[in-house]
């Protein structure tokens, strides 16, 4: 059985030591001093540890049921459920006025890492709802926020979002479900979504589908479409539950991971809905709750890496297997733990600099969120528009590759469902398909953010870089920092400008090399916190009463990622230099 231990310390100094965030000007962060938050991560790391990881292996292997109708959920989910609502977990980020505790999203991050890492599926039920009430809270009216708002804060009624059909995935303007405007000003919607995540279950009162139909006089493709709230059951003026709407789950899917998560086939037979939003404008109104949701799967997928990482390290340093070379590390046993080996060693290494990596850009980005919300900054509203594809698109494929590698400590025992490294893998690689597929954070990199404002916020992005090395560039001890940073932000530059000049005249050239892209500018980022978290490392060794190894190991984690990960840039470069030419020689017929 695999275990979890919450990252409070690492997850301390991201906040405190990186970020600074109790002498930051955003509003709310100052109230965030270290004891406030330590005491939020422990209480968040009990629920985690003793309440949600311990449902992870049982959920998983039980799964979810459809009987008569109703979705079941596994033994002990409702009870864990119960718990993390009575803690008001939910509204940890979310607005005073309807029950929330109005903390900074940063600080909703920094537990909901803890809390994916400790039961993914189970943790999906909380973020979808959180996904739709950031919908509603940015268009619904205010009587819909009174209505739906206070309930899905403290979750006795949960959320959903419905964008996919079965023959529409990526491609949102092919959908053929309907909305047809009633007297009374609501609308009857009919069609069918498929895959609909946390879709029905057996934990809250109500489930708040958020539904993307067509109402008629949009027109044709995405423009089309608009969004509605469509509840399982009606609510009343005075909030009480009326009768049961007219949608209801067709099955539950059969799927790789995240078995204890309902992913749903929604059918609507003429169930009533409400417009949130402006009419044949619900693609907008959905991406503010998808913008949000990117950011929380690009999490998902470095969170299931730091799990697995976190079971890894504890195998190698137990399992005894051969002799260190140099000479025997426990000659009284029978073998040596396997964390002795180079190459155990470079697996382990590889997780570990690319989950603290992770985790600190991820965080980072999430005080980007709180700068653009709580002080109206377009700049970092800019900016994180920009790194959002690349927090979801690559922290979710490397957190994949890293639950492999973890489960490849493991040797045949990572193969064998009983030590959990495959459910890790399993649920981790949902995370690279579902809000847009990867190859599509690609796209919306290199086609929409790279350009988007005359490409201002990638030229910012570059500054951040540079200013960061110039001002730094004195202090020899960051040498083996700034050196690669600065080889891998022109690496970045260079693939920019070759999409720039390209991008035009030969589309291909680009689209060709997108993936690329977003992987050599993920490198960058982590590149640049990791820099940022070297040098917040060597200043806390300047203290006397700082906890040295923790410190002393941070800067060696960091100085591996510049060594072995940052190269990497070099050979995507040239991938995408390469152009389309190779990518698109076969004609159809010869795959
Ligand atoms: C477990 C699970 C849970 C899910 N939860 C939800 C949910 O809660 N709500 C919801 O609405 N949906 C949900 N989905 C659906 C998910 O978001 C879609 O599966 C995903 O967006 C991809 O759509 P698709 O499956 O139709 O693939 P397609 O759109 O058919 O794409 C197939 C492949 O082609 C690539 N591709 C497509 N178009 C292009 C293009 N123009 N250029 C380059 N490459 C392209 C894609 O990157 C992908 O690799 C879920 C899916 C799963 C499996």
């Amino acid at each position: 059985m695999p275990s979890y231990t919450a990252p409070t310390k690492d997850l301390h100094f991201v906040l405190h030591d990186l970020l600074q965030i109790s002498t930051s000007d955003v509003p709310g962060y100052a109230d965030l001093d270290a004891d406030f938050t330590s005491a939020i991560l422990e209480e968040a790391a009990k629920l985690g540890q003793n309440v949600m990881a311990p449902l992870n292996a049982s959920g998983d292997a039980e799964g979810c049921r459809l009987e008569n109708g109703m979705v079941y959920t596994p033994k002990g989910f409702k009870h864990a459920f119960d718990q993390i609502k009575a803690g008001g977990w939910n509204g940890l980020d979310l607005p005073e006025d309807f029950g929330g505790q109005n903390l900074p999203y940063l600080i909703g991050s920094a537990v909901g890492e803890i809390f994916v890492s400790a039961n993914m599926a189970l943790n999906m039920y909380q973020g979808l709802t959180h996904g739709a009430i950031s919908a509603i809270l940015a268009h619904g009216s205010d009587a819909q926020k009174a209505t739906y708002l206070p309930k899905m804060v403290s979750m006795d009624w949960t959320g959903t979002m419905n964008l996919t059909e079965p023959h529409c995935g990526t491609d949102l303007g092919l959908m053929r479900t309907k909305a047809e405007p009633q007297a009374d000003g609501s609308y009857k919607i009919t069609g069918q979504k498929i895959f609909i995540s946390a879709g029905d279950h057996d934990m809250a009162e109500n489930v708040i589908h958020l539904v993307l139909a067509k109402a008629p006089g949009g027109g044709a493709g995405t423009k089309g479409i608009s969004l509605f709230i469509v509840p399982k059951f009606l609510v009343g003026e005075d909030g009480s539950l009326g009768a049961r709407n007219g949608v209801s789950v067709g099955s539950i899917e059969e799927k790789m991971g995240i078995h204890a998560n309902a992913t749903c086939v929604m059918n609507y037979d003429a169930a009533t809905g409400y417009l949130i939003g402006d009419l044949h404008k619900g693609m907008r109104a959905m991406f503010t709750m998808m913008n949000e949701a990117r950011i929380g799967v690009g999490l998902q997928g470095y969170a299931q890496a730091a799990v697995a990482y976190d079971n890894a390290r504890a195998y190698a340093l137990d399992r005894l297997q051969g002799r260190d070379v140099t000479g025997a590390k426990n000659p009284d046993g029978p073998a040596d733990p396997l964390i002795v080996h180079p190459d155990v060693r470079r697996m382990l290494m590889d997780q570990k600099s690319f989950v603290e990596g992770a985790r600190a850009f991820t965080l980072w980005g999430a005080s980007l969120i709180d700068r653009a919300h709580r002080m109206q900054d377009k700049d970092a509203d800019g900016l994180i528009s920009l790194l959002t594809p690349v927090i979801k698109g690559f922290l979710t494929d490397k957190g994949f590759d890293m639950c492999i590698q973890a489960q490849q400590v493991y040797g045949g025992h990572g193969y064998i469902e009983e030590w959990g490294m495959s459910q890790f893998a399993r649920d981790a690689r949902i995370a690279m398909i579902y809000e847009g597929a990867n190859g599509v954070q690609a796209l919306d990199l290199v086609g929409r953010k790279l350009a988007q404002d005359s490409g201002k916020h990638v030229m910012a992005f570059f500054e951040i870089v540079k200013t960061f090395i110039k001002e730094n560039e004195n202090d020899a001890r960051l040498e083996g920092f700034l050196v690669p940073l600065k080889a891998a932000s022109k690496d970045l530059q260079a693939a920019a400008m070759f999409f720039m000049q390209r991008g035009m005249k030969a589309p291909n050239d680009a689209l060709a090399g997108s993936t690329d892209f977003m992987h050599l500018f993920g490198h960058v980022c982590l590149g640049l916190v990791w820099a940022r978290m070297a040098k917040a490392a060597y200043a806390a060794l300047e203290s006397s009463t700082s906890d040295r190894d923790f410190y002393d190991a941070k800067i060696a984690t960091g100085r591996y990622y510049m060594a072995r990960h940052l190269p990497a840039t070099a050979l995507h470069l040239a991938r995408i230099q390469s152009g389309a030419e190779t990518v698109m020689a076969l004609d159809a017929a010869h795959f």
